[in-house]
């Protein structure tokens, strides 16, 4: 697989801040932006568990980005974009096919974020709290690095009380047995199949590259 896989950190961010790895995107965002290197920014999907989330980081992002938040050449238009279920059509579609043309780099979305859409130049996927369940996680981070090129999926404050999910203990159980994350994966999904898989440890997951 070409997606390394990191996990951070063990605790809850501060309600109301965003998370680190979210800050070092937004640096990213902004240092490409304001060096007219707009295409070098690497396209990524932010999921949420819930509607309220898209929204408070549409937010808090749009803020810290400021200007980088819009396209230069068109006011009106965003660089980066929300999706969800219910969304109208007219935004959807206009969310979508910015995206997918490179126009907006960061779509922060739900689970509705899936399914028949494809988009082979995703560089980084980002889960804000872990998802319901384990094949979920494995078919969103799937949507990076569709192109062949090397993908990153980032699962962020995995631990985020509420959310009912079985991968905090996966992530507990490598931990404690300095397990690699991906093979803990495989092995739920497909129990009884314990073939290690082929990935260099630099790129594989947060265990593997301790
Ligand atoms: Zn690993």
């Amino acid at each position: 697989s070409n997606i390394t896989l990191q996990i951070w950190p063990r605790r809850e961010s501060q309600r109301g801040k965003v998370p680190l790895p979210l800050q070092q995107y937004v640096e990213h965002f902004k240092e490409k932006t304001l060096s007219g290197h707009f295409n070098e920014i690497e396209k990524s999907i932010l999921y949420c568990r819930e509607l309220n989330d898209v929204g408070r980081f549409f937010v808090l992002l749009r803020k810290l980005l400021g200007a980088a938040a819009v396209d230069a050449e068109d006011p009106d238009d965003r660089t980066i974009c929300v999706y969800y279920a219910g969304i109208d059509l007219p935004s959807e579609r206009l969310a979508l096919a910015r995206f997918a043309e490179g126009k907006a780099k960061l779509m922060i979305t739900t689970v509705a974020f899936g399914l028949g859409i494809n988009i082979p130049d995703v560089r980084r996927v980002y889960h804000y709290g872990a998802p319901a369940t384990v094949l979920e996680y494995w078919q969103e981070i799937g949507r990076c690095g569709r192109d062949g090129s090397q993908g990153r999926a980032i699962l962020i404050d995995c631990f985020v009380p509420g959310f009912q999910s079985p991968i905090p203990a996966l992530i507990r159980d490598c931990e404690e047995k300095k397990k690699c994350f991906r093979v803990a994966l495989l092995s739920y999904l497909w129990v009884g199949n314990n073939s290690t898989p082929q990935v260099p440890s630099s790129t594989c997951c947060s265990f593997c590259m301790l």
